[in-house]
């Protein structure tokens, strides 16, 4: 065994009696993730809006950064001289970065031009056996990242978790284009795979490489990936395409057809999970222990924020409060009656629609570390039921 996993290990501590959610614990060069666990998106080591004691502060024990927006800018050189991406933002805790392979898939155009966005007008991308070739929308170098290169590069991003180079489906791909990215992403991981055993044979702390999961909805293609990363010895197992991302009940068709093969001795994060706290329950009863999810922040900073049941929120508002739309009861108190973060203990309804509505910078601030405060504090919420065996009722009143 090239690694101990004195560095990096998972247990479970509890299990739900009815579904599959557990209670467990990620141990990690950089301490510990309780898992079931919300990990908020550092894209370019900054939470947006949000400093790290923001971060802290709102209780998360884990964040995610991304490869290709930390390749582009600020580039490796900084990320280098800092030791990574964790101190470079002076984050302690235990860390995870994504291969880059969700950008560049998203952005391909299988050679073809294509003009994705204002900002991103020189992003260019072509895809082949190799990786993928694609223009820097920061100054429009030409990048090239390939299996290998992405393990050596977050190796560099130093995170405590990263993952396999893979190519996402989406949706709307033809048959061809799908059978073609899953053949690539089989041929990408196995690289991945052998150039990360090689690189932490140099390291001083042990990086633990997830394996991905795709195949849309289709049943044999996804377990296809879990077996072969079984099979091959990933230490941790991510799910992620479009059927995570989107719709609650598609990400449990999706996570239903591999739950048999999950192992106790393998966490498994979900990439981009989407749906809010139904899509957060859908995946948690299904063996799901950490995700990441960018709109956290993003619906914050247009405004939406997430509420308790005890606060009105239902699975029909989504447990989402539009603070834009005029305040017309109890104004002078905070958005939530139970939440414990800096902004409900400090400002009111009427103040946080006032700054949102304008627009105001300090908003977006006091909504962001709402929300991610929100999702930690569920998180807390589903461990402890799962503690006191009580999970059944927390999950009725959600
Ligand atoms: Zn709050």
């Amino acid at each position: 065994m090239y690694y101990s996993y004195m560095d990096f290990s998972f247990q479970i501590k509890a299990k739900d009696k009815k579904t599959r959610a557990r209670l467990g614990v990620i141990k990690t060069p950089h301490g510990e993730i309780q898992t079931p666990a919300y990990t908020p998106v550092a894209t370019t080591a900054t939470v947006k809006a949000l400093d790290t004691e923001d971060i802290i502060q709102s209780r998360s024990q884990v964040v995610l950064a991304n490869t290709y927006h930390l390749l582009l800018r600020p580039g490796l050189e900084v990320i280098k001289e800092f030791g990574g991406f964790a101190p470079f933002m002076k984050w302690d805790g235990p860390t995870i970065t994504d291969s880059g392979g969700y950008q560049v898939s998203f952005l391909r155009t299988q050679g073809k031009e294509l003009v994705v966005g204002s900002e991103r007008e020189a992003e260019i991308v072509k895809i082949t056996d190799e990786g993928a070739t694609f223009r820097s929308y920061v100054d429009g170098s030409k990048q090239l990242i390939t299996p290998e290169r992405s393990m050596e590069i977050q190796s560099v991003l130093n995170a405590d978790i990263i993952m396999a180079f893979d190519q996402p489906l989406a949706f709307s791909d033809s048959h061809k284009k799908l059978t073609d990215s899953i053949r690539r992403t089989f041929l990408w991981e196995e690289r991945s795979f052998k150039a990360w055993e090689e690189i932490q044979k140099k390291r001083k702390n042990f990086q633990a490489l997830y394996g991905i999961v795709q195949g849309q909805l289709d049943r044999k293609v996804r377990r296809g990936f879990m077996q072969f990363i079984l099979d091959t010895g990933f230490p941790g197992i991510a799910v992620g395409d479009q059927t995570i991302g989107v719709d609650p009940k598609i990400t449990g068709q999706a996570l239903d057809t591999i739950v048999d093969m999950i192992p106790d001795d393998k966490p498994v994060h979900a990439l981009g999970l989407g749906g809010g706290p139904e899509g957060v329950f859908e995946a948690v009863i299904r063996g799901v222990d950490t995700f990441d999810n960018t709109s956290v922040t993003r619906i914050a900073r247009s405004g939406l924020l997430y509420i308790y049941p005890e606060d009105g929120g239902t699975k029909k508002n989504k447990f989402r409060l539009d603070v834009t739309k005029k305040v017309t009861s109890n104004k002078k108190q905070a958005i939530s009656k139970i939440c414990q973060c800096y902004t409900c203990q400090n400002y009111s309804a009427a103040y946080l629609h006032h700054l949102l509505v304008a627009r105001e910078l300090s908003g977006f601030r006091l909504a962001s570390i709402h929300n991610v405060h929100f999702m930690n504090d569920l998180m807390e919420r589903i461990r402890q039921s799962l503690e006191n065996n009580d999970f059944q009722v927390l999950k009725k009143e959600w």
